[in-house]
């Protein structure tokens, strides 16, 4: 029987769970085992009990579940190849040689890297007398399918990924309850919310509750956004509106690349506008809680699919990423997703924002 094993890697977000309950389930109505990887790839590289045999009843409930069950770590160790001969090392132990992958970029580029590197990774263990040449026959091949698990759906070849809904959900209700004292004191807030190179929830959550003015890295600003910013907050404030929002990525910046940052908005709005000025940044609370409906079916939709790729595969067909595109559950090349990904982070740097929103347009 075919032995195929999930993993969550990188932050965690919200469907997760619901990810490794569909995967662990239509792996077993495959006819195939089931295991669970615990804390990312550190528990590949830690091998024994980190790398569990999954029950049906093992992953009741988990649709609704926030964060991950099976834990998440960024880990040092499997960068190197030593961890990585060490992780296939693991994974023959039990002897499994298909794995689903839940996470971000990072994640992904590892899991690719680490099927590239697999033939050479057998060797290795042959030629060091950890495993006999017969022993590692039928684990010739590694088949990797990767699932996009992010809040902030900075993944280029997909429309959503698995989290960001959920986040988006969660920041909308921040401003939401935000509005109501902001309103009733006249104030403006500065909300600051997650995505570093990512301004999709930023924008997503200003244009969905209404905000005066809206930073995101990929579609800085125009140079004198200063004066921008003041003379549309007080025209907003002329037509009788009663509080201002302004909605913050993380990774905001000027069009020269010099950071943006909530409190030299807040002090603009408070010492130029001459409003009376609160920041609030959300942090960890974004990632938070249960998912949203559309996480979980999204979740279902692409684990049950992700089994299906597994099965599918062929040594020669390059690894692929489940992706959701115009409402469909598509299969896509993991590389290239990634590598466009890398563009747009790559269009910010040398400040060709053209480049940058083309390469969002196009996921
Ligand atoms: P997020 O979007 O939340 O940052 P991510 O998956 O991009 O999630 P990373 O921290 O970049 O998160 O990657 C998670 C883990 O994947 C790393 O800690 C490391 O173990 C592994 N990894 C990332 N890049 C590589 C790589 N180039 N080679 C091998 N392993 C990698």
């Amino acid at each position: 029987k075919k032995r195929i094993a999930v993993m969550t890697s990188g932050g965690d977000a919200p469907g997760m769970n619901a990810v490794v309950r569909a995967v662990v389930r239509q792996t077993i109505a495959s006819g195939c085992v089931s295991y669970a990887v615990y804390e990312g790839y550190q528990g590949l590289v830690d091998g024994g009990d980190m790398i569990r045999e999954m029950a049906w009843e093992d992953v009741r409930g988990w649709t609704s579940e926030g964060g991950t069950l099976i834990g998440t770590a960024r880990c040092m160790a499997f960068m190197q190849r030593e961890g990585r001969v060490t992780a296939a090392n693991n994974m023959i132990e039990k002897g499994i040689d298909a794995l689903v992958i839940c996470g971000g970029d990072g994640s992904l580029t590892g899991a690719d890297k680490f099927r590239s590197e697999w033939p050479s990774l057998m060797d290795e263990l042959v030629s060091s007398g950890k495993r006999t040449e017969e022993a590692i026959k039928p684990f010739r091949h590694l088949n990797i399918v990767g699932l996009v698990g992010s809040i902030d759906n900075d993944l280029s070849s997909t429309d959503a990924t698995i989290g960001c809904y959920s986040s988006l959900q969660r920041i909308c209700q921040a401003i939401d309850f935000i509005d109501a004292t902001a309103f009733s004191h006249q104030r403006a807030f500065v909300i600051e919310v997650m995505g570093r190179h990512c301004g999709w929830l930023a924008l997503m959550a200003g244009v969905s509750c209404g905000a005066d003015f809206i930073f995101i890295p990929e579609n800085p600003p125009s140079k004198n956004w200063e004066e921008e910013m003041c003379s549309i907050v007080r025209k907003h404030r002329q037509m009788g509106k009663r509080r201002t929002i302004v909605v913050c990525a993380e990774g905001a910046h000027d069009r020269q690349l010099n950071k943006v940052t909530s409190s030299m908005v807040k002090d603009l709005l408070s010492n130029t506008v001459g409003l009376d000025t609160r920041i609030t940044t959300l942090g960890h609370v974004q990632r938070g809680g249960p998912p949203c409906s559309y996480d979980r079916m999204l979740a279902t939709l692409q684990g049950v699919e992700a089994v299906k790729a597994v099965l599918d595969a062929k040594p020669d067909t390059p690894s692929p990423v489940i992706c959701i595109v115009e409402n469909k559950i598509v299969r896509k090349p993991m590389l290239d997703a990634i590598a466009k990904t890398k563009e747009v982070a790559a269009a910010i740097e040398r400040k060709d924002y053209d480049a940058a929103m083309r390469g969002r347009d196009a996921e």
